[in-house]
């Protein structure tokens, strides 16, 4: 296994980080350090801890022109015996490699990612901040470094890692989201990179993200491709429809649809809690009429930045629908609690989700 470089940084004084700490926001403040590790010929190398900073790169760098790039995110949290605690940080060295394949990047073995994320954390753990609702952010990343504008796989790649202390997500707080349903663009199609976390495919969805918000709507929901009538996913969150007896329905992993560790979390959760989870297609219609007739208890949308978010309502060019009166049900209060409780160290984790440093 490589060794990291340690290059310190100028640790910023408490005061100052204090003060940023107090109010984070999303995705804004950084740390002192980032991890970098490079990819040639001879495979890993150059393991380093040195302080966060601009990156050098030649104009022709590969990942500029054709988006051979790639992300993952997940977050570390202040637990209650002043550890730290991250949450199935092993699922996303998985699902980077997944990823890296579709890309043709190369694969970064499980360990190095570990251990690199827990480099940084244990650097600035005093950038962990534990106010009510707050996290460390941490975003490992890798792109294509060739400096060449050929089409064709990089030989060389830059893993990185930074982290970025957060508040809540939406600045609304917990209340309700509502959202745009888009039928004028796609996400993700059949044989894309849908199913993994390629930058490109944020590209693709800002446009309707934008469309969203001109429709006063906070979030976007993406349909198939094909048919423009399946539910995929919201652009950085997954889906769940609630039915009576905690009845869960979500759409299935059908290689469009991005493979979430809190789509996964909740689906064991909500098994464990003895509920029945159905994957299976469903559709806007079948949404808009069970809302309308009240079948549909709940919607909520989940992923690691929001964990889990009521939807209270959607919207369309076909006019809007409101989901139980448009307040947050107890299904999703419930398991928005739990995993919370969990990712925080405050109830007990069956399933082994919170892990210390090895
Ligand atoms: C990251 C992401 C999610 C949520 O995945 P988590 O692992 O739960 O954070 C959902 N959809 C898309 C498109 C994503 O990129």
């Amino acid at each position: 296994m490589l060794e990291f470089d340690i290059v310190p940084a100028r640790r910023r004084p408490a005061e100052e980080r204090a003060a940023l700490l107090a109010d984070p926001g999303f995705g804004r403040v950084f740390t002192d350090h980032m991890i970098t590790i490079k990819f040639g010929e001879d495979g890993w190398h150059d393991a380093r801890l040195i302080p966060f900073g601009p990156l050098s790169l030649s104009p022709a760098t590969a990942a500029l022109h054709y988006s051979q790039e790639l992300f993952e995110g997940l977050k570390a949290y202040a637990l209650p015996n002043g550890e730290i605690g991250l949450f199935r940080p092993e699922a996303n060295a998985r699902r980077l490699n997944a990823t890296a394949e579709r890309l043709a990047m190369p694969a970064l073995p499980e360990e190095l990612f570990l251990k690199a994320v827990w480099t940084l954390v244990e650097a600035d753990r005093d950038w962990v901040p534990s106010g009510e609702g707050q996290s460390l952010y941490i975003r490992p990343f890798m792109i294509a470094t060739d400096p060449f504008l050929g089409v064709r796989p990089s030989s060389e790649y830059l893993f990185a890692v930074i982290a970025s202390p957060s508040g809540a997500y939406f600045s609304g707080g917990a209340k309700p989201v509502t959202v745009w349903i888009s039928q004028d663009y796609s996400r993700a199609a059949p044989g894309g990179t849908g199913h993994v976390k390629a930058a490109a495919n944020y590209a693709v969805s800002l446009r309707a993200q934008a469309q969203a918000q001109d429709a006063g709507c906070d979030q976007t929901v993406f349909l198939d491709a094909v048919e423009q009538r399946w539910i995929e996913e919201s652009g950085s969150m997954n889906l769940f429809f609630v039915y009576e007896n905690s009845h869960l329905v979500t759409p299935p992993l059908n290689g469009s649809i991005l493979p979430g560790v809190t789509r996964d979390s909740v689906i064991r959760l909500a098994r464990h809690n003895g509920w029945t989870v159905e994957e299976r297609p469903y559709s806007v219609d079948e949404w808009r009429a069970d809302a309308e007739s009240g079948a549909l208890r709940e919607t909520f949308a989940c992923g690691t930045g929001v964990v889990i978010t009521a939807i209270g309502r959607a919207r369309s060019r076909d006019g809007e629908f409101t989901i139980a009166g448009a307040a947050e049900g107890p299904v999703t209060a419930s398991i928005r609690d739990t995993l919370v409780g969990i990712q925080r160290g405050r109830l007990e984790d069956p399933f082994g989700w919170s892990v210390r440093r090895p």
